[in-house]
């Protein structure tokens, strides 16, 4: 399979592994958004969140903390972020995969949410909330 995250847990492609289990693999982004950006990955390949078994993200985010933890004992980072993109032009490499990105004062790292806190009509708010509740 031409996956580059699967290449890289078969050892085809190198990394610097920093967590191994059974089923999930971290290993360092080789961009070092920040230092110790890591992202944790299923060993089974899942193209996104969409398709993702309940075993499978269970395993990743029982390691997400473990590894959380070790980077905030590492690097002692002001904070972490936590991001998973799905779909172009969000996601490059169509293997799930989670970031873990350790924050540092002044780190350039741009991870923002747009707040249009006041601006949502309630009734927008039961709209939007029906929309999602009618699509589980
Ligand atoms: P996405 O945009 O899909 O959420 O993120 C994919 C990530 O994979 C990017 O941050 C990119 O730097 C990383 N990446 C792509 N190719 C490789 C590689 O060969 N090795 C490693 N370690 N990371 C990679
Ligand atoms: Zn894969």
């Amino acid at each position: 399979m031409d996956c580059i995250f699967c290449k890289i847990r078969e050892g085809e492609i190198p990394s610097y592994k920093v967590y191994e289990d059974d089923h999930v693999l971290a290993f360092l982004d080789i961009t070092q958004g920040t230092k110790g950006h890591t992202l944790v990955i299923p060993k089974k390949h899942v193209p996104n969140v969409y398709e993702v078994d309940e075993d499978t993200i269970t395993h990743v985010f029982t390691a997400v903390p473990k590894i959380a933890r070790a980077l905030k004992k590492a690097f002692n980072p002001i904070g972490l972020n936590i991001v998973n993109n799905n779909d172009r032009p969000l996601q490059s490499v169509f293997h799930f995969h989670v970031h873990l990105i350790p924050r540092y004062e002044d780190d350039g790292m741009v991870l923002s949410t747009k707040n249009n806190f006041g601006k949502i009509e309630p009734e927008t708010f039961i709209e939007i909330t029906q929309k999602i509740k009618d699509s589980l």
